[in-house]
């Protein structure tokens, strides 16, 4: 007998019958979050005109819970989209202590789509260039984007995908607010100045939230992302904390602003190149130095916990 008098052969053999039950619970919720994000995921590629006919799309892995889930969908998307597009994963292996080489392989090869693991060694370069105690993440992500960059175009790429969700934008727009005094975010869709590239944030629709009970249940085998020692940048942090408490204590805040970036009023703001005030007309706005260094504001405000490129 136990402490409230049920015998422990009653216990077990309850655990047991709960068991099913909760793999029941556990696939429905999958179904369901898996429909959520497809149809995200579609309305993102539809809205920004992702994805055409044709494309050759890479998928960055970082072997984070976003990329996994990213690959994922795109790849279940592939099956019934209209057009027909390639689909490949690169991973880059920046040599961190105690990367685990292999999981990222093992689990491609089960998945049997072509991969590309590129390995250099990133990793001393900032330890060797960036002062101890500095963050390393600005130097870290120039170099990863541009080792991605020129593997796309030399392998004839015409989209990189990243696995940047809806609260990375959101929280890249308050911390261009609060210290760039900017008011702009990572894109759904950026094409370079010089042609070379074109970057697509396929979950630019989806939370963080969704896309964690997503990877937990897919059982994505996640690689930490602390490897390089780095601390989680305490900026992006601050804004991290201050969305969750509003997603607790204001739900649908998150959403509220989101659909507010994608309906920008530029006569109601203060930007003389984006709207004519004497005239009453929209203008075309500033030319942007948009290269392939971007996100700038991923270098400049540290790690996305994310995707890292
Ligand atoms: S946290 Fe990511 S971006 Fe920052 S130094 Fe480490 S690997 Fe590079």
């Amino acid at each position: 007998m136990n402490l409230v008098g049920m015998p422990e052969a009653m216990i077990a053999s309850s655990e047991q019958s709960l068991t099913p039950e909760r793999e029941r619970r556990e696939k429905l919720e999958l179904n369901k979050l898996q429909k959520r994000l497809r149809r995200e995921v579609g309305q993102a590629i539809a809205d920004f005109s992702m994805i055409e006919a044709g494309d050759k799309v890479m998928c960055c892995l970082s072997g984070g819970k976003d990329s996994y889930a990213m690959l994922d969908i795109l790849l279940n998307l592939q099956k019934s989209a209209p057009v027909s597009f390639e689909l490949i994963a690169v991973n880059l292996d920046q040599k961190q202590p105690g990367f685990p080489e292999e999981v990222l392989p093992e689990y491609l090869s089960s998945m049997g789509i072509e991969y590309h693991i590129i390995e250099k060694d990133t990793y001393s370069i900032v330890k060797e260039k960036v002062p101890e105690g500095k963050t390393t993440c600005g130097l870290c992500s120039r170099l990863r984007r541009g080792i991605l960059y020129n593997f796309a175009e030399e392998h004839g790429v015409t989209k990189i995908a990243l696995g940047h969700h809806r609260d990375d934008l959101l929280e890249t727009l308050f911390l261009n607010m609060f210290y760039g005094g900017k008011l702009k975010t990572m894109p759904p869709v950026l094409h370079s100045d010089d042609g070379r590239n074109t970057v697509i944030r396929p979950l630019s629709y989806s939370r963080e939230k969704d896309i964690a009970r997503y990877a937990a249940l897919r059982e994505f085998p996640i690689i930490p992302c602390n490897l390089c020692g780095s601390q989680e940048n305490l900026q992006r942090q601050v804004i991290k904390d201050m969305f969750q408490s509003w997603d607790k204590q204001h739900p649908g805040r998150l959403e509220t602003m989101f659909r507010a970036i994608c309906n920008v009023e530029p006569s109601h703001l203060a930007d003389t190149s984006l709207y004519d005030f004497r005239e009453g007309k929209r203008l075309g706005g500033k030319r942007q130095a948009v290269n392939t260094a971007e996100p700038e504001a991923s270098a400049d405000f540290g790690r996305l916990d994310v995707l890292n490129i």
